[in-house]
């Protein structure tokens, strides 16, 4: 695969236009087939996106779909969401655990209804301003939400790019999260931004798990660093 510098970190290579666009090509097409039929996937409304998002940290999609029903179901809009007591709340949250979560959200409500008349504001600074909306949560409610031409970056997608197109160094570290960053911004697509951010978090989730990849079944088997430099690495794991 032909690279690029990054003229952001100068040291970190990004990839030239062809492989991005093979990339998006190869990736969009598999989700075509194999992506999930879920169900956050069928709305456009704010709400209805946070609560999925928050509902999915750290917690696996087959726990949340019951809850996430649920949760609409008792908690329709962010006006009842904001007027309910903290407690029920929390126990309605039970058992996805971190409850922190349940709180950020109702938090989120509040000020939505005290400030945005219980909408969600769709441009960046103003969704960042929230406390508990970070940059990919902001990131996932513009592109699936609003539908902008907005970057994503969560656990999936980061070892997703970090494989494919770096391989090397440390993936946790402040200086490759940027960079996946700014790999993210640079393979997204004009169009279909909703698909993309939802095929790089499928394949990541499916296909390019932490642990024993299914690299043969992968749309992206053969232009990816870490499949490629796999005999490399191994025996110095
Ligand atoms: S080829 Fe393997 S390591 Fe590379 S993206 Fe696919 S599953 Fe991940």
């Amino acid at each position: 695969m032909l690279v690029k510098k990054n003229v952001r970190t100068r040291s970190l290579p990004v990839p030239v236009p062809a492989d991005r666009r093979r990339f998006r090509q190869r990736l969009l097409a598999w989700y075509r087939r194999h992506g999930r039929d879920l169900p956050w996937r069928k709305t456009d409304d704010p709400y209805h996106i946070l609560v999925s998002e928050i509902m999915l940290q750290q917690t696996q999609v087959e726990r949340v779909l019951p809850k996430y029903a649920e949760w609409l179901d008792k908690y329709p809009s962010m006006e009842a969401l904001a007027a309910a007591p903290a407690k029920d709340v929390t126990k309605t949250w039970y058992p996805l655990g971190y409850n922190i979560r349940p709180k950020r959200l109702q938090s989120i409500a509040r000020e939505s209804v005290a400030k945005y008349g219980g909408h969600l504001p769709s441009d960046e600074a103003t969704l960042l301003s929230f406390d508990g909306i970070g940059a990919y949560t902001a990131g996932a409610i513009r592109s699936f939400a609003f539908r902008e031409r907005a970057a994503i970056l969560d656990t999936n997608v980061a070892r997703v790019l970090f494989r494919v197109f770096v391989a090397k160094g440390d993936p946790k570290s402040h200086a490759m999260k940027r960079h996946l960053w700014t790999l993210s911004e640079t393979v997204m697509p004009m169009r279909h931004v909703f698909d993309f951010n939802q095929a790089l978090m499928d394949l990541g989730a499916m296909i390019c798990v932490a642990r024993n990849p299914k690299c043969p079944v992968c749309p992206m088997a053969k232009s990816c660093v870490w499949r490629r430099t796999a005999v490399v690495r191994e025996p110095a794991e």
